[in-house]
């Protein structure tokens, strides 16, 4: 098996062609290995083993057998071991920033303070909730206890590879879970480091589980498999809905984060040199590759070209180029496919009649390697258009104009999708109702601090179920009713 791992790689090719099952490394059933793209350059730099069903057979073995025990272990004990995560994540952070600039291309500076720490957020609220969570509480004489749901089998994306694996990984094992994790085979060198830490913070053998591979291999072998009793997936429409379909047999729950088109409405009193730059860097950040990215900008019509400028202003000073540079704002888009759909996208928009304000289809000038890809904005775009409708997952914002506060509202719940959506405006009051009118999992308001205790997910198409905090956390529980519990 070819590698091309030298010293200075995060990942011990070694480990690459192994998995973590049973809290050991162990090769995989078939000889088979799928290889990683370096986006920046194009060129692979490593190969990982690709797992296939004998080797999800063999992690749910391990997952099952290792649940009583776990399920057993007292909340204070579970929640040592998340502690000892956490910290061993901020203090690898380095580590595991280069592993995401290579496998997604992450610019470097974004991933050690953004893809790394907030990650690390999702053990420490996952540890938070755990400790003053409640499993059994007890009125008319009827106790209502909170179970670990069982074997979870957990798939990730790429686009925030490592913040979407504890966003799941975390609270399933603080609710004493066993879980088999399959992260995106785009960007399998996190997860592999964070195999070894999970090794490295005493979590016991078969509590958590790794197989790589591709999702119509490894991921359709989990959501079929009997003996998973819960499967949670980010990612596409597409996967969500064929995870369902092969779960439904099994009867197993299903929770789902897909994609987003969110809306971020500028209500005509807001201050707009404020509400519009922060509005393009959060469409922007992480090259627009976040499933709650407000891609919409949502303004009124005689504030257009004012909005249209600050728009423009804001995109053009982004720094784009090498991820390994501490300047750079946006690397390149994580992988070929996802290049090439945001290209398409782009034309799309030109074909469709929307107004280029500024980026445009192509490369960025300069990168003839990589997937490097200008900020584009758009301005005149009707709701109908495929770019105003469809997740583009790119550097791409469409600004739409609205003549009157009902239409802005209607065009904000103009998707399939209901994620996210951000509200621009100083009357307080008027950005309630707006928030309260709009349909998706969360509303921000002005720009708020991160929450990570908020519940994420989605409305309509955006999935089912929610992430972070303590309705994340009771994702992972069965709920059982003793009735006559209290009788004497
Ligand atoms: P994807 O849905 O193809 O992959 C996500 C995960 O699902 C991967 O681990 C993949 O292997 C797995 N998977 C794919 N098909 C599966 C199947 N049949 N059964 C089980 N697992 C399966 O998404 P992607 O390639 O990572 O990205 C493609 C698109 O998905 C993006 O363009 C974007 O629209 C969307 N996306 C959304 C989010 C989000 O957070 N909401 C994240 C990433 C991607």
């Amino acid at each position: 098996m070819p590698t091309q791992s030298s010293h200075s790689d995060p990942i011990d090719a070694h480990i690459a062609q192994q998995f973590y099952i049973d809290g050991r490394w162990s090769p995989p059933a078939r000889a088979a290995t799928l290889p990683v793209v370096n986006p920046a350059t194009e060129e692979v730099v490593a190969q990982v083993a690709r797992g296939s069903a004998e080797d999800v057979d063999r992690a749910v073995a391990a997952a099952r057998a290792a649940l009583p025990g776990w399920a057993a272990c007292p909340p204070v004990a579970r929640a040592q071991v998340l502690d000892k995560i956490h910290a061993l994540i901020l203090e690898r952070k380095e580590q595991f920033a280069q592993a995401l600039t290579l496998e997604m291309g992450a610019a470097i500076n974004f991933a050690r303070n953004m893809q790394v720490p907030l990650a690390a957020e999702h053990v420490r609220v996952a540890r938070d909730v755990l400790t003053s969570y409640r499993f059994q509480t007890v009125e008319r004489g009827t106790a209502i206890e909170r179970e670990p749901v069982g074997v979870c089998g957990l798939i990730t994306p790429w686009n925030w590879p490592l913040y979407q694996i504890t966003a799941k990984v975390a609270p399933a094992i603080a609710a004493g879970c066993t879980v088999v994790l399959k992260p995106s085979e785009l960007s399998p060198l996190s997860a592999l480091l964070f195999a070894q830490l999970i090794h490295d913070s005493g979590v016991p053998p078969g509590v958590f589980n790794l197989v790589n591979g591709s999702g119509a291999d490894v991921g359709a072998a989990m959501a079929a498999h009997p003996d998973i009793d819960m499967i949670s997936i980010t990612g596409s429409n597409r996967a969500g809905a064929l995870v369902a379909q092969a779960a439904a047999p099994t009867v197993k729950r299903v929770t789902q984060e897909l994609g987003g088109k969110s809306p971020n409405v500028l209500l005509p009193d807001a201050d707009f040199a404020k509400a519009v730059p922060p509005g393009v860097m959060s469409a922007f950040r992480n090259v627009g590759q976040s499933c709650s990215a407000p891609t919409r900008m949502i303004v009124p019509r005689d504030r257009l070209s004012e909005v249209e400028a600050l728009a423009a202003a804001t995109a053009n000073s982004i720094i784009v180029g090498d991820p390994r540079a501490e300047e750079t704002v946006l690397g390149p888009i994580a992988n070929l496919a996802q290049f090439e759909r945001v290209q398409a996208m782009i034309e799309a928009g030109l074909n469709e009649g929307a107004k280029l304000v500024c980026g445009g289809p192509g490369r960025v000038p300069g990168f003839e390697k990589g997937f490097y890809t200008r900020p584009t904005v758009f301005s005149e775009v009707a709701s109908g258009m495929r770019i105003a409708q469809e997740e583009i997952f790119g550097p791409v914002l469409c600004i739409i104009a609205y003549d009157t506060l009902d239409e802005a509202i209607a065009i904000a719940n103009d998707t399939v999708y209901g994620l996210g959506a951000h509200v621009q405006a100083q009357d307080l009051q008027l950005a309630r109702a707006v928030a309260s009118r709009i349909r998706a999992g969360q509303v921000h308001l002005n720009y708020p601090a991160w929450d990570p205790m908020a519940p994420f997910g989605g409305y309509k198409r955006s999935g089912n179920g929610r992430e972070y905090g303590v309705q994340g956390f009771e994702e992972y529980l069965e709920t059982k009713a003793i009735i006559g519990f209290g009788q004497r």
